[in-house]
C-alpha cells in the first residue's frame, strides 16, 4: 500500500471515529425470570417426596394471577371468606406482573385494557369498583393520554399503526374493504368480549387468518402487515397459524371508542394492585403446587413446604400444568402456547428524534418485534429525561418448542444486541440513552387460538371440566386478554361455589 493510502485510510478512521459516540457505554442488566428452572423439575417428578406441614382451607385457588385473582374477588363479593390463593412466584400477578425501579414502575406483560363495550358488564362491574368508571364516564387520568400510537415506516414516524405513509391507490382501497368487511362482521353481534357468551360456531374457525386474506383477495403488503402485526401483538402468533375466526375478533370486537385505552405506568399490575388490597391476606406467595389429589369428600393440594386438605380448588395456573400435578388430568393436549420474551430498557433520557413526540406504543414496521411502550408516558410532568421502555417480542415465527429452545439457549448479551439493534432502526442513539436492560422470559406465555381450536369439542370440554376442582385460566379461551381471564376466574368462582 502506497503512504498515500496509509495516509488516507488513517484519516478516514479518524473521521469515523469522530462519527462514533466516543465511548461504548456499559449496560447493565440480567435475565431475572427462573420459573422454569422449577417448571421443568415438577415436569420431570423430582418434586414429589419431603415433609409438609398439613394445613386447611375450605377452598384453594391455585395461581394468583388476573383468573386467579378474579376468582378471589367474587368469592368476596358472595360474602365467602375461607379459601387461600396460593402463588408459585413472589409477587401476585402472572401475566401483569410488574417492576419498578427509582425511575417509575413499569409492566412485565400485560400493559392496557381496552375501554370496555357496552355488554362488557363483568369487566364494566370491576371498573366502577376500582373508580375507573362512574356514572358511564371513565376517569381521564386512567385513559391513555395523547400521542397514542405512532409507527415507524419507510424512515420516519407517522401517528397511528395503520400504514399511511407510501401507500398506493389500490393499498388504500384494500383497507377501505377491510374495514367494511369488519364492520359488518362486528354488525353481525357475535364478536363479543368476553368471547364465548356471543359466539356461533362458525366455519371461519377452520382457515387461518392467512387463508381468509387469500380467499377474499387482500394482497396489499401494508394491510397484510397490518393484519400479522394485530396477530403477534394478541395471540404471539402469526397469521397463517391464527384462526380467522379469532384474527377478525381482534378487529370486530370493539366498539369504536376515541378514547383509551385504560392503562398505568405498571400496565394492568395497577389494577392487581387494587385486587390485593382486598385480596392480600388470602394469598400465600412463593407456594408452587406440585401435586393434587381429588377424592370422593375433598382434594389434597401440596406445595414444596405444606399439605393442604380442603374442600374444593380452582386450578387458576395454566392448564397445562395439570398433567405433571395430578392423575386424571383432563387432556389440555390442543392448547397451544405461544412463547415470548419482553424487556424493561432504562433510560437516561429520550433518544433525539426530529418530527413526531413519543407516543405510549411506537411500533417499527420493519420489525420482528412489536415495538416497545413508554412507561413515563401517563406521567404529566412537561419534560420527560429519564424513562422506562418496555419492549415485546413473540417468537412466532418458529413452531413454540423451537422458541421455547431459544429463549433457554440465548443468553443476556445476545438479546441486549437484538434488543439494540431492533431499537436502533428508529433510534440511532438508543445505545447512548439505556443504562440497563431487564429480561423476561415465558415459555408458555399465552394460549394461541390455532385454526379449528376455538369451536372444538376438545376445548369446550375443557371449560367445562370438573367437580371439586375446577379451571379458570385464560388459556380456556383460547384468547388470552384480561376480559377473558376475569370471565374464567368469575365463572369458576361460581361453579365451585356450588360444590364447595
Ligand atoms: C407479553 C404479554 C403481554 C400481554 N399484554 C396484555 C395486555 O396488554 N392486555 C391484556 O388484556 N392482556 C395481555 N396479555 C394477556 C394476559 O395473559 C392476560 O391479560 C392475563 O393476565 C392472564 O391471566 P391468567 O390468570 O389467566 O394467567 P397467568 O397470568 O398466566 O396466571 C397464572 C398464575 O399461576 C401461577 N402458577 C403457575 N404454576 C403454578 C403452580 N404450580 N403453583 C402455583 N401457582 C402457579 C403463575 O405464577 C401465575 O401467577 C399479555 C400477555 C403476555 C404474555
Amino acid at each position: 500500500m502506497s503512504a498515500n493510502g496509509v495516509k488516507s485510510l488513517a484519516s478516514r478512521r479518524a473521521f469515523l471515529l469522530q462519527l462514533a459516540p466516543k465511548t461504548e457505554r456499559r449496560i447493565e442488566g440480567a435475565i431475572l425470570d427462573d420459573s422454569h428452572l422449577r417448571g421443568h423439575r415438577l415436569r420431570d417428578g423430582q418434586m414429589r417426596g419431603g415433609l409438609r406441614e398439613p394445613r386447611k382451607a375450605p377452598l384453594v385457588i391455585v395461581g394468583g394471577g388476573i383468573a386467579g385473582l378474579c376468582a378471589g374477588w367474587r368469592l368476596l363479593q358472595k360474602g365467602f371468606r375461607d379459601f387461600v390463593i396460593l402463588e408459585m412466584e413472589k409477587q401476585a400477578g402472572g401475566n401483569s406482573r410488574w417492576g419498578e425501579n427509582e425511575v417509575s414502575a413499569y409492566p412485565w406483560a400485560a400493559h392496557y385494557l381496552p375501554v370496555p363495550n357496552r355488554g362488557s358488564k363483568l369487566v364494566r362491574e370491576l371498573c366502577t369498583e376500582l373508580g375507573l368508571l362512574y356514572e358511564g364516564e371513565f376517569e381521564e387520568r386512567h385513559l391513555c393520554h395523547s400521542p397514542q400510537e405512532r409507527l415507524f415506516l419507510h424512515g420516519r414516524w407517522q401517528e397511528g399503526l395503520e400504514p399511511e405513509v407510501g401507500l398506493q391507490k389500490a393499498d388504500r382501497e384494500q383497507f377501505q374493504r377491510f374495514a367494511g368487511l369488519m364492520q359488518e362482521q362486528a354488525a353481525s353481534g357475535q364478536y363479543t368480549v368476553p368471547w364465548e357468551p356471543g359466539a356461533k360456531a362458525s366455519a371461519l374457525d377452520r382457515m387461518s387468518m392467512d387463508d381468509w386474506l387469500r380467499e377474499k383477495g387482500f394482497d396489499s403488503p401494508y394491510l397484510r402487515w397490518y393484519v400479522e402485526y394485530g396477530c403477534r401483538d394478541d395471540y404471539g402468533s402469526l397469521a397463517k397459524d391464527t384462526s380467522a375466526w379469532a384474527g377478525v375478533h381482534y378487529f370486530a370486537a370493539r366498539e369504536h371508542e376515541d378514547r383509551g385505552p385504560l392503562t398505568w405506568p405498571e400496565g394492568n399490575g395497577w389494577i392487581v394492585k387494587q385486587l390485593l388490597k382486598k385480596l392480600a391476606p388470602h394469598v400465600v406467595a412463593g407456594a408452587m403446587v406440585t401435586q393434587v389429589a381429588i377424592g370422593a369428600r375433598g382434594v389434597r393440594v401440596l406445595t414444596e413446604t405444606n399439605d393442604w386438605e380442603s374442600k374444593g380448588v380452582i386450578w387458576a395456573a395454566p392448564s397445562y400444568l395439570l398433567r405433571y400435578v395430578m392423575e386424571g388430568a383432563p387432556d389440555t393436549s390442543g392448547i397451544i402456547y405461544s412463547p415470548w420474551i419482553t424487556a424493561n430498557l432504562t433510560l437516561d433520557r429520550m433518544p433525539r428524534q426530529a418530527g413526531t413526540e413519543f407516543a405510549w406504543d411506537n411500533v417499527i414496521y420493519d420489525s420482528p418485534a412489536l415495538g416497545y411502550v413508554v412507561a413515563t408516558h401517563q406521567s404529566l410532568r412537561t419534560r420527560i429525561d429519564e424513562s422506562v421502555w418496555t419492549w415485546y417480542y413473540p417468537l412466532a415465527a418458529v413452531a413454540p418448542a423451537e422458541g421455547r429452545k431459544q429463549l433457554l439457549a440465548r443468553d443476556w448479551a445476545w438479546w441486549r444486541e437484538f434488543i439494540l439493534n431492533d431499537i436502533g432502526k428508529a433510534h440511532r442513539d438508543i445505545r447512548q440513552c439505556v443504562r440497563r436492560i431487564d429480561l423476561m422470559r415465558f415459555g408458555h406465555a399465552m394460549a394461541r387460538p390455532a385454526p379449528g381450536w376455538m369451536f372444538s369439542p376438545a376445548r369446550a370440554a375443557l371449560a367445562k371440566w370438573g367437580g371439586r376442582m375446577v379451571l379458570a385460566n385464560s388459556d380456556l379461551s383460547g384468547l388470552s386478554i384480561f376480559e377473558e381471564a376475569q370471565y374464567r376466574g368469575v365463572g369458576a368462582a361460581e361453579r365451585i361455589l356450588r360444590v364447595v
